[in-house]
Formats: C-alpha cells, structure tokens, sequence
C-alpha cells in the first residue's frame, strides 16, 4: 500500500465493484430515444414558471440553501396520498432513497432481497454497502413467489412493480400475501404506478414494513430535475431523515414538483396518452408480428422479437438492437438476465417516435439475418 499509488488504499470490497450502466444519454440530437423510460411529452406548462420564479431576474434567491426536509412537497404529497406528512421523506430522484434504505437495512450478513430482472441499480447499491444479497428468479409467467420470498432470510427486499423491464404489474393481493410472509421491510419501487391498475400506497395502513418508492422521472416527465419520494411509517421516516443528506433536494427541484402536483389535470392527458400508444403496439406486436410481449402496466414494452428466420433468443435480441441502433434508434437489450435475455425494452414515445421504430423494425425484417 502506498499514497503514490491513492487507488490501491480503497476498501477491498470498493476496489471490487462494478458501476451501474445507465441507458445511453446522446448529446447530439437526431436519435429516436426510447431506451430510458423518459417522458416523450413535456412536463406540465407551471414547471418552468415555477423554476423561473425560484431563479428570479437575479437568481439571488439561489443563494439561500433549499428547505432541508422539503416541507411544502412532503405535505403536498402527504395530502395526494391521504397520509401523513411524517410518512412522507423526499429524495434526489427515488435512486436517492433507494441507497438510503440499503444504508439503514443491510450490510455484512443482513441482507438484501430483490428479483431477478428487476432494476439493476439494487445490487449495485448492496455492493457498495459490502452486504449480502439474495435474488429470486422469477419466470415467464411473473408470479411473485412469495414463499422464496418469506425464506430468503434477507431483512430488506425490494420488489419493482410494476417490474422493471418486464413491465409486468404485480397485483396488490400478490403483494399483500407477501407483506405477511416476509420477516423484513418489503420496497415496493413504484417507478411506473401511474400506468398500471394497482399501486401499493393504499397497503400503507395496517402494514408498517412496507415502504413505498415512487418518482417524478418518468410519468411527470421530470427525470432531469431529481425528485423521488417514499412512503411509508413514521419510524421508518425518521431513520431516512437520520441517514440523508440535509439538503438533498435543491430549490429548483422543490419547486418544479410542487409546480407539477398542482397539475393533475395535464398528468391525466399524457398519461392516458402513453398508456393507449403502449396498448396498441405491444397489442400489434403480439398479433400481427407473433412475438411474445408481456402485457405492460409501465410505460416501456418488453417484446421478445423473431428474426426473419423464425428465431428468437439473445442473440436475436441483440441484432436487432444494435440494428436499431445504426439507425439511430435507441432501445434497451439487458443480456446478463436469463429471463429477459432475448427480449428488447421499449420506451413507449410519441406517435412519431414509435412509428419510426416500427418500421425501423420491418426494415431489420427484411435486412439479411446476421448468422
Ligand atoms: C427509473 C427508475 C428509478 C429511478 O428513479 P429516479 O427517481 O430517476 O432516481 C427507480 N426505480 C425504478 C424501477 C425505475 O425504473
């Protein structure tokens, strides 16, 4: 060890770690982007006036630090989901709080839990903390199994649902089942609720280990401003508030989620919107193209794409991805996962967007198959 060499002094366990790989963020313009679950429609009109308005003509209000516990948002957001303000904690994007629950509940042999696919920060986030992890796989038919779950002797679990990137809503009854079985705190990251049927907020009651995650990125259309939110018991709060940072939301942040809340109305547009466009192709997918596509509750498709040989299989996947790809269309290909290996993820984008992925697609049809 030497202080020449600065690396070489890191804790065995961070010398050994793998960073998250996010999505492809292009700087360019020019690409069709349907590979990170963004919003293709702007966020509500109020957002930017309300940014404006926080940086003011002089922007000398941004000398003043942020709110530490993000009081207004916590009570706006307490009062949409018929709780209270001390069951509200609010993070820099729900990744946020995701890191702050693996810092209060695992670490060396206290575990943590999570299915496999689900969203690939968690085990990252376990590296990081030199914890224990204990994956479940799950298989094609995206039942929860809920008595792995309840032995899996983790004390924390997260469970993505709707499920990252299958896309597949687990159903509350499901959940429930689970909140009884499991001997720890189960996460259900809700990323994508505002597409699905069901969400697990109304679990909250009568079950104080469950904790809820939700975020601004994805259905408010505001991923590039870093608000996510949990919910869930009071001390659950409290030990959160314990391990975050005080000024974990800037003023610009707070204000663009507040701005967006008093907004339901416009949510409610393009919402709507996505979850019709997301119906119709991954409908069209399945019937006209034959593929197998799990019937999404999330704003993104998982379809599993047939060459023009009749195959399927990573290898597939991975072709028409990078076919896409050279025609500047972005999407997702997750390799290392069995289940979803030979699938592609979508994000479901505008109507212009997603017709050019279509045919982008029938033009990989026709292309000559790679061997
Ligand atoms: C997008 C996503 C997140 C991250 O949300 P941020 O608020 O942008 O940090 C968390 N969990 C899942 C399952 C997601 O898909």
């Amino acid at each position: 060890m030497s202080a020449a060499d600065p690396g070489r002094l890191a804790l065995a366990h961070v010398a050994k770690l793998r960073a998250y790989t996010p999505g492809l963020q292009p700087s360019e313009p020019g690409w069709v982007k349907l590979n990170t679950n963004e919003c293709p429609y702007p966020p509500s009109p109020r957002v930017a006036q309300a940014v404006l308005a926080e940086v003011g003509t002089d922007g000398s209000a941004l000398r003043l630090y942020p709110d530490p516990m993000s009081r207004a948002l916590r009570v706006a957001l307490a009062k949409l989901h018929g709780v209270d303000a001390a069951q509200v904690c609010i993070g820099n994007g729900s990744d946020d709080l995701l890191n702050l629950l693996v810092r209060c509940f695992c670490g060396g042999a206290s575990a943590a839990g999570f299915t496999l696919p689900s969203y690939s920060l968690y085990p990252v986030l376990v590296g990081i903390q030199n914890a224990g992890a204990a994956p479940i796989a799950l298989d094609r038919s995206m039942r929860l199994p809920v008595e792995k779950m309840a032995g899996c002797g983790a004390r924390i679990f997260f469970l993505t649902s709707p499920n990252a990137p299958t896309g597949v809503g687990f159903a509350n009854a499901e959940i429930a089942g689970a909140l009884r079985a499991f001997d720890g705190i189960l996460v259900v990251d809700e990323a994508y609720a505002p597409f699905a049927r069901e969400n697990a907020a109304g679990l909250l009651a009568g079950h104080p280990n469950l904790v809820v995650l939700r975020t601004f990125s994805k259905a408010y259309a505001l991923a590039g401003i870093r608000v996510g939110y949990a919910l869930a018991d009071p001390g659950v709060i409290a030990l959160l508030d314990r391990v975050r940072d005080s000024y974990n939301v800037s003023r610009l942040s707070q204000a663009a989620a507040l701005a967006a809340l008093s907004d339901p109305g416009y949510y409610a547009g393009i919402i709507d919107k996505i979850k019709g466009t997301r119906d119709f192709y991954a409908s069209s997918w399945s019937t006209s193209r034959g593929w197998f596509t799990f019937p999404s509750q999330s704003n993104f498709i998982c379809t599993e794409p047939v060459d023009s040989l009749g195959r399927t299989g990573p290898a597939v996947a991975k072709a028409a991805c990078d076919f896409l790809y050279s025609r500047r269309v972005l999407v997702r290909h997750f390799p290392s996962d069995a289940l979803t290996a030979s699938f592609l993820r979508i994000t479901v984008g505008s109507d212009d967007e997603m017709l050019v992925l279509d045919e982008t697609l029938d033009a990989w049809l026709k292309a000559p198959p790679s061997a």
